[in-house]
């Protein structure tokens, strides 16, 4: 395959971008080789700087749930754009998408919209710090949530991927209020909830954590999250930045028959735009400014083009149901073909998925919690990633990430890809 074009692209980008690349993971530092440029993208293809087509397991990381350049957003958004791109006053659009949200999710009864996941997280945890008049919060290793300073502690996507589980730049001070459980270890929160009496504000977690590949929370896990939390006067988070709206309509909360305090959101909400979102019932969300103390702002938040490009996959999402099926389907063709080529090839693997999405890590432990991600074989990962790659299936560039299916994959990309992994698992 030739990538000369991507190459060359990468080399120019290097001297202008830090590491050539506005997002860590996508400069392959992980799994090696230079990154491939894109071009453009129709359904379920990515179409690279050299021509060649990708069979995409990305999704841009989640967005793209219908495929891309999926006609009705795009229609959308062209006409938002001929309004003006920006009006710094409040629109009907932005309304329309957050009755959307409020009257679909039972327990989001305000929601205020920013630009990133990164900014979810950061303002759900600054409320839940306003609302509750305490300072610290629990983490999970391995999650990820943005890189905002207090989560950058043992943080999983690609944080993790490069090595550097907390940041330099972030001060002790603000560490200090960040506690780290395990995934899966109720017991593990329940012992920093009583050593830290009175000073917890909030547990956020990914619920169905896709940062460390995707991780099934185990029974009674979340339930017991949900009562410690209303015992002890601390706000649960769900980080719904991948789930949301992906997991399902009502995302990890509905797919597990819990409902938080506070649940942030990204991705799939702002259709491939830069949207999050961050929700909850009344009396914590009217903490927030103008009407509370908390203060949280942004130039660009609720930004017209971004509302209409939301707006309009999710009314499509919520009318059509069957998209979740059929991307569940999908996803289970995609586990159940690569079983029988992993068992043939004898290496330790293990499959988690849940609903679209789904890891491979080449490990004999089940993978339950940041330790055990961490004990896959990242050597026969980049191998199987770049055997992927040149036979044209785009899957995350690290071990480390979940991968998206979308909705306009077919059975004969699903066949393909499947022979691609079989192709793969030869170099390894
Ligand atoms: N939370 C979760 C669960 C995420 O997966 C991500 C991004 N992958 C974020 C937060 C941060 O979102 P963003 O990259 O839009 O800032």
């Amino acid at each position: 395959m030739n990538t000369s074009q991507s190459k060359s692209l990468f080399q120019e980008a290097s001297r202008y971008i830090p590491g050539g690349v506005n997002s860590p993971v996508r400069a392959f530092k992980s799994v090696g080789g230079d990154p491939i440029f894109m071009d453009h993208a129709k359904g379920a293809y990515l179409y690279d700087a050299d021509g060649n087509r990708y069979i995409d397991y990305i999704a841009s990381w989640g967005p793209m749930i219908m495929g891309h350049a999926w006609a009705p957003v795009i229609e959308a958004v062209q006409k938002a754009a001929e309004r003006s791109t920006s009006f710094g006053a409040p629109t009907e659009m932005e309304i329309e998408l957050a009755r959307l949200i409020v009257e679909s999710i039972p327990n989001v009864e305000r929601i205020r919209m920013v630009n990133s996941g990164t900014e979810a997280t950061m303002s759900a945890i600054r409320l839940a710090r306003g609302f509750t008049g305490k300072n610290k919060f629990i983490k999970f290793a391995g999650n990820y949530h943005g890189h905002g300073d207090s989560f950058l502690i043992k943080a999983g996507s690609g944080a993790v991927t490069l090595g550097h589980p907390s940041s330099p730049g972030v001060t002790p001070g603000t560490a200090q209020d960040t506690l780290l459980a395990e995934y899966n270890d109720l017991e593990g929160v329940k012992a920093l909830v009583q050593a830290n009496p009175n000073e917890i504000a909030a547990i956020i977690l990914e619920p169905i954590p896709g940062n460390m590949g995707c991780i099934l929370p185990e029974a009674g896990f979340i339930e017991g999250l949900r009562e410690l939390c209303t015992q002890e006067n601390i706000l649960l988070i769900f980080d719904e930045v991948m789930t949301g709206f992906r997991m399902g309509f009502g995302g990890a909360q509905e797919a597990l028959g819990i409902e938080a305090d506070l649940v942030t959101y990204g991705k799939v909400i702002g259709a491939g735009l830069p949207v999050g979102a961050y929700g909850g019932r009344e009396d914590i969300m009217e903490y927030v400014a103008p009407n509370g103390p908390v203060y949280q702002a942004g130039t660009l938040s609720g930004n017209p083009i971004a509302m209409t490009a939301g707006y309009t996959l999710l009314k499509y999402l919520k009318e059509h149901p069957e998209v979740y099926q059929d991307l569940e389907s999908k996803c289970a063709s995609i586990e159940e073909g690569l079983h029988p080529l992993l068992k043939a090839k004898g290496l330790p693997y293990q499959i988690n998925r849940k609903g679209s999405m789904i890891s491979l890590h080449f490990s004999d432990q089940a993978i339950r919690d940041f330790e055990s991600a961490k004990s896959g074989d990242n050597d026969y990962f980049k191998k199987f990633f770049h055997g992927m790659l040149q036979n044209g299936v785009y899957l995350p560039p690290s071990a480390y990430e979940s991968w998206f299916l979308n909705a306009a994959l077919s059975d004969q990309d699903i066949e393909q890809s499947l022979e691609a992994a079989q192709k793969s698992l030869e170099l390894l």
